[in-house]
């Protein structure tokens, strides 16, 4: 990023009518926090745990996860730290673990599904994170989240994990905000269900999108099929932003839609208050950011749904954008 972009980090993440918006990153690795707060960003909202558990034959253990999931914290203080719970399955694969032979493996055993079957390593990286959260602001996520028992079910290893804590005297956060992805087209639909049950939502565009126009994310013969603009995807995204809302929870994204100011409007005027991205996009995000106006952002937002296409509405954002911000 240019230097001038860089200057933007110390201007306040806020639109021309003083609306702010919270602004972070997401990361793998505990070196790249320091990166998040150089560019700007106001802690991490996704903090991807993979990487650790990646290219070895055993699973980490507690300590391990705790020293990583520590210094990733002492390096955004003050700021908040959303670590999402183990997203392995489908195509990320451990070499740890007996994964089983999948036809279909984006639509198997991975993210929570995976964890849920293995609630003995599952709690053991809950009880790192919780351990952390002794120390800062550490919030808990759990990935894929498709209805509302695997929400409890969760939550039942989370107590779990808690309670043998309190059983060592090893203190952390009694009140630990858990949230979840929104990355399913069903958790789309339940979420007014799964907001009663939630801390707060954190939409995952990357997945979503894929999961909803039957897409896969990665296939290069489908990339101009893979449209975040979709009618079904904004739709999707407005479901869920008043979800939130019904229930007084935060709305987030942490998908690559939150990294590109082009979508920037619609997420603001949808009623987005977070958007969470790699530390290199938050500038220029930031740039857009302090240009849009939540009333116009508003007006825009309602606007694209007026239309049919993806295309459509990326013709009149791009005209939005250079007319109106
Ligand atoms: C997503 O699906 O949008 C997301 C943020 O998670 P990941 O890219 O790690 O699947
Ligand atoms: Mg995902």
């Amino acid at each position: 990023v240019e230097s001038g972009l860089l200057r933007l980090a110390e201007l306040p993440p806020e639109t021309r009518d003083g609306q702010r918006i919270l602004l972070k990153g997401n990361v793998e690795v505990p070196e790249e926090g320091p990166s998040v707060l150089r560019h700007g960003g106001e802690g991490v909202g996704l903090y991807r745990t993979e990487m650790l558990f990646m290219n070895r034959r055993e699973m980490p253990e507690e300590e391990e996860q705790y020293q990583a999931y520590a210094a990733m914290q002492r390096a955004v203080e003050p700021h908040p730290l959303t670590i999402r719970t183990l997203d392995a399955g489908g195509d990320k694969l451990l070499d740890g673990l007996q994964h089983p032979t999948e036809q279909n493996p984006a639509l198997g055993v991975r993210a929570i599904r995976l964890a849920l079957r293995m609630p003995e390593e599952f709690k053991k990286q809950l009880r790192a994170i919780l351990r952390v959260s002794a120390a800062g602001d550490v919030r808990i996520m759990f990935p894929m989240i498709s209805c509302l028992d695997e929400l409890r079910s969760a939550r039942a290893v989370l107590e779990q994990a808690k309670a043998e804590l309190d059983d060592a005297g090893i203190p952390f956060d009694r009140h630990i905000q858990v949230g979840i992805m929104i990355e399913v087209p069903s958790a789309v639909v339940v979420s007014d269900l799964l907001a009663r049950e939630s801390d707060f939502f954190s939409v995952g565009t990357n997945d979503l999108i894929q999961y909803t126009l039957a897409i896969d994310r990665s296939n290069e013969h489908l990339v101009s099929l893979y449209q975040p603009l979709h009618p079904a995807v904004l739709r999707s995204l407005r479901t869920v932003v008043e979800a939130a809302r019904g229930a007084g929870i935060p709305a987030c994204i942490c998908g690559e839609m939150a990294g590109d100011p082009l979508y920037l409007p619609v997420l603001l005027g949808l009623g987005f208050g977070e958007l969470s991205m790699g530390a290199g996009s938050i500038p220029r995000v930031k740039q857009m950011l302090r240009r849009c106006d939540m009333n116009q952002a508003a007006e825009v937002a309602s606007a694209c749904f007026a239309f049919s296409t993806a295309e459509q509405v990326d013709l009149f954002l791009r005209n939005a954008i250079a007319t109106t911000f």
